[in-house]
């Protein structure tokens, strides 16, 4: 770890501006992190070095002749999931079918990023299309879990979670369809949040599920995490489901009084198949809800038990959908192999995408197939709406919701890679908040036996990023979680 490797981005930014550190300094010491740790963790698919530094330097220069903008991210490094396009750097999804794809633009976030003095540093390895719950989906190889080489650092935003728990960037951005910010936040230590569905544009993400996926932060604290949705939050004429709601100022709300509020927490949530070390430490979390004068209700989200079946019939089939798009033509790798356009098609998406993409195709295609179209996608589209009512219930009488992320600890590399169905019950607390559009946060509130980190969930009704984000900060100071030391 370097100096600046888990110092708040608040801080970092306050040594640019009193000019203390060089924002080449800051980003060199983030680049010789990469360069020292990386090959063990593989958090990245790509390190923009080069173009990093000259921006570091145009910046230095701007501060030293006073033209600085003063941008809310001025000088800051960030990493940036590969499923998210970035102007003239390689964007692969983590998946054969765009290795060398280049995008022509940047994705809406990436372009608020830059304007707000931001720099990229890299790209983020993944599950390939963001389908998985480990990164063992990649394409090219599988990131590690900084706390313990030999375990997962969750997905499918692995690299981003486990780029900024190594102190490889102060933070980091990620997408999330059913849990892919907060599980691996959780799994590696770190903050992570989904925003309500709306919240942050959506413009050059690749789609995975177009109805759940959403781009969030993840940090190190939770006012880094405020700092950067600040920056990425708000409407864009480029995504029509972005909402036109104004960006409340999550930073200047962060430290408000947390007392009156009424925390539920949801009886199915705590059920058998929760492991027992993380049980025990949300529960004394919990309890230090109530030390900070918020009150604790049981509530029932009834629907719990149908969360998982209902999401792997919705996003496979939003998924078989979007991934039609990659069919040799236009982009993307087509293969050499191709007597007529048919065999071409075929060869290509055989070549190009890996078994759990192929998997998640095949079953969209069939739920959404004449026949299976009712019982499947539309049965599954009803328990939805009735899933979203368990929330709309819970809400009229708790102001939040607070329970795991995750059933389990990070898992060992290739522990659940052969059983697909142990996978996506990893997924149980995290993808509901998705099918619903809710927004959800994971802050660490303790560390196993082991020393593997363990994730604490709160969710909110939709747009209360900034009560979320509060009370998220105020329980993260209470519970002030001592680090044991990162052994890489
Ligand atoms: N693990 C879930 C899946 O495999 C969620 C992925 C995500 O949120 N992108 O679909």
């Amino acid at each position: 770890m370097t100096e600046f490797g888990q110092m708040p981005i608040k801080q970092l930014r306050e040594l640019i501006q009193r000019r203390d550190a060089s924002v080449t300094e800051i980003t060199q010491s983030f680049l010789s992190r990469i360069r020292q740790c990386d090959d063990k963790i593989k958090a990245f698919l790509t390190v923009e070095e080069e173009p990093a530094l000259a921006q570091a330097a145009r910046l230095d220069r701007q501060l030293a002749s006073g033209e600085s903008k003063n941008g809310l991210l001025s000088g800051i490094p960030l990493a940036i999931k590969d499923n998210i396009v970035t102007q003239g750097v390689r964007t692969t999804c983590a998946s054969r079918i765009l290795e060398n794809y280049i995008p022509p633009y940047d994705a809406t976030v990436v372009s608020r990023l830059k304007e707000s003095g931001a720099i990229l540093l890299g790209k983020t390895n993944c599950d390939e299309f963001a389908m998985g719950s480990s990164t063992e989906n990649s394409a090219f190889f599988a990131t590690r879990n900084p706390w313990d080489l030999e375990r997962v650092p969750g997905g499918s935003s692995g690299g981003s979670a486990a780029a900024v728990a190594a102190g490889e960037a102060p933070g980091a951005l990620g997408s999330d369809t059913g849990g892919s910010i907060r599980q691996p936040a959780a799994f590696c230590g770190t903050v992570g949040l989904k925003p309500t569905y709306g919240r942050v544009s959506r413009y050059g993400l690749v789609a995975f599920a177009s109805s759940l996926d959403q781009i969030g932060p993840v940090g190190n604290s939770v006012s880094d995490v405020a700092l950067l949705l600040q920056a990425i939050a708000g409407s864009d004429p480029q995504d029509s489901t972005s909402a036109a709601r104004p960006v409340e100022d999550y930073l200047s709300e962060i430290d408000q009084e947390v007392k009156g509020l009424k925390i539920g927490v949801p009886k199915e949530w705590f059920g058998s198949g929760l492991d027992g070390q993380i049980e025990q430490s949300l529960q004394a979390a919990i309890k230090k809800l109530e030390g900070l004068g918020c009150s604790l209700l049981e509530v029932s989200m009834p629907q719990t038990e149908y969360a998982i079946s209902t999401y792997y019939i919705i996003a496979p089939a939003e998924a078989s959908s979007n991934l039609a798009r990659y069919d040799g033509v236009r982009y993307g790798h087509r293969s050499a192999d191709q007597k007529d356009l048919d065999s071409m098609f075929k060869s290509t998406r055989s070549e190009g995408f890996g078994e759990e993409v192929k998997r998640r195709i095949m079953i969209g295609t069939y739920v959404l197939s004449a026949g299976y179209y009712d019982a499947y996608f539309i049965k599954a589209s009803k328990v939805r709406t009735l899933l979203r009512n368990d929330y709309l219930e819970a809400f009229k009488k708790v102001d939040f919701l607070v329970g795991p992320t995750t059933p389990s600890l990070p898992f060992k590399i290739g522990e659940k890679k052969k059983d697909p169905l142990e996978m996506y019950l990893m997924d149980v607390y995290t993808v509901t908040a998705n099918l619903a559009g809710i927004p959800g946060l994971s802050l660490p509130c303790g560390f196993s036996q082991e020393g593997l980190p363990i994730g604490l969930q709160i969710q909110a009704p939709y747009f209360q990023e900034a009560r979320l984000l509060n009370l998220a900060h105020a329980l993260e100071q209470e519970l002030n979680v001592k680090r044991p030391k990162l052994p890489i």
